[in-house]
């Protein structure tokens, strides 16, 4: 499997590449110059936020997770709980982005509950900043689908390109061995890839 850097280098490539795509799709679909270029943008945008940030390697203790700062611990029991490459949890086409992008709402609404009741221990009320959140979720979702939609597609595409660039590696290398080939490049130890047996084991 690639590297998290290759992987960024693909995540940009491909997304690059799904700029002139999206963009006549949409004037194909009859939607005016301006409107097809906010699309594209949306769905361009979502591609990297999604290859880069909410990276499939989140499913193990990668160098992605490093990315979200003192916010990494967000991502701990997902890395904890999904077996890495699982193909329906993290490196799916199109199930495990939606699951990364569900969880993550539902962590930062967990995360202002429990801030809320933390702070309500010590006097403090706070405003119900998980119903704003959600409100919010909510709002953009009913009054913009076709941003929604176009977001959800470049989420979707972002980490494809992930999982497909791990499955062509994979089976690329399964096929050269048939004919006798062994191939000696080996990334197994990208991003302190341990196995999921040994990393349970040491956590
Ligand atoms: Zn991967």
């Amino acid at each position: 499997m690639p590297g998290a850097h290759t992987h960024d280098l693909i995540t940009v490539v491909t997304g690059v590449a799904l700029a002139p795509l999206t963009f006549s799709t949409n004037l194909a679909l009859g939607i005016d110059t301006q409107l097809a270029l906010q699309q594209t943008v949306i769905v361009v945008g979502a591609h990297l936020l999604s290859g880069i940030m909410f990276s499939p390697d989140l499913d193990l203790d990668s160098a992605i997770d490093n990315r979200w700062g003192i916010f990494y611990w967000i991502w701990r029991p997902y890395m904890w709980v999904v077996p890495h490459r699982s193909r329906w949890l993290s490196h799916g086409l199109v199930f495990p982005p939606l699951l990364r992008l569900f969880y993550f709402f539902w962590m930062v609404v967990g995360v202002l509950i429990g801030a809320a009741w933390l702070f309500g221990r010590i006097g403090i009320t706070l405003p119900n900043f998980h119903l704003v959140v959600s409100a919010a979720v909510l709002g953009v979702v009913t009054r913009h689908p076709r941003e929604v939609w176009s977001f959800l597609v470049g989420f979707v595409t972002g980490s494809a390109a992930h999982s497909v660039a791990d499955w062509l590696v994979t089976g690329g290398k399964r096929y050269l061995r048939r004919f006798g080939f062994v191939v000696r490049f080996n990334a197994d130890n990208h991003d302190h890839w341990r196995g999921y047996s040994r990393r349970r084991a040491r956590y």
